[in-house]
C-alpha cells in the first residue's frame, strides 16, 4: 500500500542526531495521522550510524534504510532514496537536527492540498557561520536566481517536499543537490514554492562541508545551464562556433591568397600577421567541430550514470 509520506534523509556519520531525529519525525506523523516511510541513506558512516539505522527499523516499524558500500555523497544518496520511495509525497530533510519535522504538515498540505510541484524550504534565520556561509549563501543564491529563473532564497535548503512525480523524473547526480528545482523545472514542473522554515544550530557532529561549496556550487550551475541547452545536442553549439570560426579564418586566408596571386601584392604572406591568426582560427574552428562531434558520440552512447554499489538494505522484502 502507498504511504501518505516518504522522509528521505541522507546521513553521513550522524549517529548521534538519528534517534532524536526519528523520533520527532514519528511524532509528528503519528498527531498528524500520516502513513509513512523513513528511508535513511547511510553514505558510507564511519561510525555507528548503520548500526543505530538498525536499531531504529527494530523499534519503528516505518524506519528502512539503505547503506552504501563508501561515501558517494549526498546527491547520490538522494537519488537512491528517490528511487526506493513510495510515498505521494516525500520530505528531504538533513539528518542533523538542523531542520524542524515540525514543518512536514505544512509542506504535506502545500503539496497536497495547495497543488505544489516542489516546496523549498528558506532559512531566513540561519544559525550557521555569518562570513563563512550566510553572507556567502546570500550572494550565491542571488546569482542562481539570475543565472536560473528560478525565484527561490534558499535553493539548496535540506528540508524539501515533492509531487512523488517529481522524484521520479529527476535525476540528481554529482553534487547536483544544490539544484534540484532547476532539475526539476527542466523536467517541466512549474509550479515551485518556497516556505520559511525553522532552522537550528547544529546540534552534534560537524558540516560535511566546506567553503569550497560555492566554487563547486558556480561550476555546476554552469554546467547545468549549459546541459538544460546542449545536453542532448552538443553540436549545436560547437558546429555553430566551430563553422564561425573556420569560416572567418578562411575568408581572411582566400583574400590573401587572391590579393597576392590576383592584385600582386608584394609582400609574403608569411610577412603577414593576418594570415597566422587566419589559419589558427582555421584550426581552432575545426577543432570546435571535432569536440562536437564526439560530444555527439558519448551522447548516443552513454549509459546509466548513476550505478552506485549498495552493501546492505533494510525494511525491503527480499
Ligand atoms: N551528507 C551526506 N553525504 C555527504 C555529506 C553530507 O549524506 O557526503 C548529509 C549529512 O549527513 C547531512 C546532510 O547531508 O544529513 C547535510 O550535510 P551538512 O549538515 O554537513 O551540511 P550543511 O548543513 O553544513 O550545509
Ligand atoms: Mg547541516
Amino acid at each position: 500500500m502507498q504511504p501518505d509520506l516518504s522522509v528521505v534523509i541522507p546521513l553521513y556519520n550522524e549517529e548521534e542526531s538519528l534517534p532524536e531525529l526519528v523520533a520527532w519525525i514519528e511524532k509528528v506523523c503519528e498527531e498528524h495521522k500520516y502513513s509513512r516511510e523513513i528511508i535513511l541513506i547511510d553514505d558510507g558512516s564511519t561510525d555507528n550510524s548503520w548500526e543505530v539505522a538498525i536499531k531504529l527499523s527494530e523499534q519503528f516499524g516505518s524506519v528502512k534504510g539503505i547503506r552504501f558500500q563508501r561515501n558517494y555523497g549526498k546527491s547520490p544518496a538522494l537519488y537512491a532514496g528517490f528511487k526506493a520511495a513510495a510515498g505521494k509525497v516525500v520530505i528531504t530533510m538533513d539528518a542533523d537536527l538542523q531542520d524542524s519535522p515540525d514543518e512536514i504538515p505544512e509542506l504535506y498540505s502545500m503539496i497536497m492540498v495547495d497543488g505544489f510541484d516542489l516546496v523549498s524550504g528558506w532559512k531566513k534565520v540561519r544559525y550557521d557561520n555569518a562570513v563563512t556561509k550566510n553572507l556567502p549563501s546570500k550572494l550565491y543564491n542571488g546569482v542562481n536566481r539570475w543565472i536560473t529563473g528560478i525565484k527561490l532564497h534558499d535553493m539548496n535548503c535540506g528540508l524539501k517536499a515533492y509531487k512523488r512525480k517529481v522524484i521520479k523524473s529527476i535525476e540528481v547526480y554529482g553534487e547536483m543537490h544544490r539544484f534540484i528545482p532547476v532539475l526539476a523545472k527542466q523536467a517541466g514542473f512549474k509550479k515551485i514554492g518556497e516556505k520559511v522554515v525553522q532552522h537550528r544550530a547544529r546540534k552534534y557532529g560537524v558540516s560535511k562541508f566546506g567553503w569550497e561549496r560555492f566554487i563547486n556550487g558556480f561550476l555546476d550551475l554552469l554546467s547545468i545551464q549549459f546541459m538544460s541547452r546542449f545536453g542532448k545536442k552538443p553540436m549545436h553549439l560547437f558546429g555553430m562556433w566551430g563553422s564561425f570560426t573556420f569560416l572567418t579564418g578562411f575568408g581572411f586566408t582566400s583574400w590573401l591568397v587572391i590579393d597576392k596571386l590576383m592584385l600582386g601584392d608584394r609582400v609574403s604572406l608569411t610577412n603577414k600577421p593576418a594570415f597566422y591568426i587566419a589559419l589558427t582560427a582555421m584550426v581552432i574552428g575545426t577543432l570546435f567541430f571535432l569536440t562536437g562531434f564526439i560530444a555527439e558520440l558519448v551522447v548516443r552512447n552513454a549509459g546509466d550514470r548513476n550505478v552506485y554499489l549498495t552493501e546492505e538494505k533494510i525494511g525491503w522484502d527480499s
